[in-house]
């Protein structure tokens, strides 16, 4: 049986609690989420803690806002044209302050947290949805295999999981 180690590619299912035990994401009963290890493509502390788990292995981890997402920054709110945001939940009418939207940025697409909707500006705050928490995470490993060269070569995993082209 393979361990984890670079260039293999992990299959793992998640459930990720928030310190106060709000659920935040789970990817299980849908499709386990693959990486390639050793390439980056993962929050480092979730790549060390797998290292030399295999199929079957639970773990259970607690990362502070450092080893995750970082800490809060003030003064990332910005107004920008409502019609910019994408990804309004499904049976959503409108934006409502809390929720998150996905923006289109010079920097790639974002997530954002809608702050104050208007008419037609919305103010958002650029932190990610989940910096400054402490996250637990709840990992079940599905599977592990050698990376195929063009896995390698990418950086990335490819198949159930992963990056499709
Ligand atoms: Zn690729």
């Amino acid at each position: 049986m393979s361990s984890i180690s670079d260039n293999k590619v992990v299959q793992f299912f998640y459930t990720l609690t928030e310190a106060d035990g709000t659920l935040s994401e789970s990817n299980r009963g849908e499709e386990p989420m693959a990486y390639l290890h050793g390439h980056g493509g993962m929050i480092p502390a979730i790549e060390t803690a797998l290292e030399g788990k295999a199929a079957g292995d639970s773990l259970e981890l607690t990362l502070s806002p450092d080893q995750a997402y970082g800490e809060r920054q003030e003064g990332q709110q910005l107004r920008v044209p409502m019609k910019h945001l994408q990804g309004l939940p499904k049976g959503s009418r409108a934006w409502k302050p809390g929720m998150i939207a996905v923006v289109q940025t010079e920097q790639g697409m974002r997530q954002v947290t809608v702050v104050k909707p208007g008419l037609k500006m919305v103010t958002v705050d650029t932190n990610h949805p989940l910096a400054g928490k402490t996250l637990n995470y709840s990992i079940e490993v599905v599977s592990v295999r050698d990376a195929t060269d063009e896995e390698i070569a990418h950086g990335h995993a490819h198949g159930v999981g992963g990056h499709h082209h």
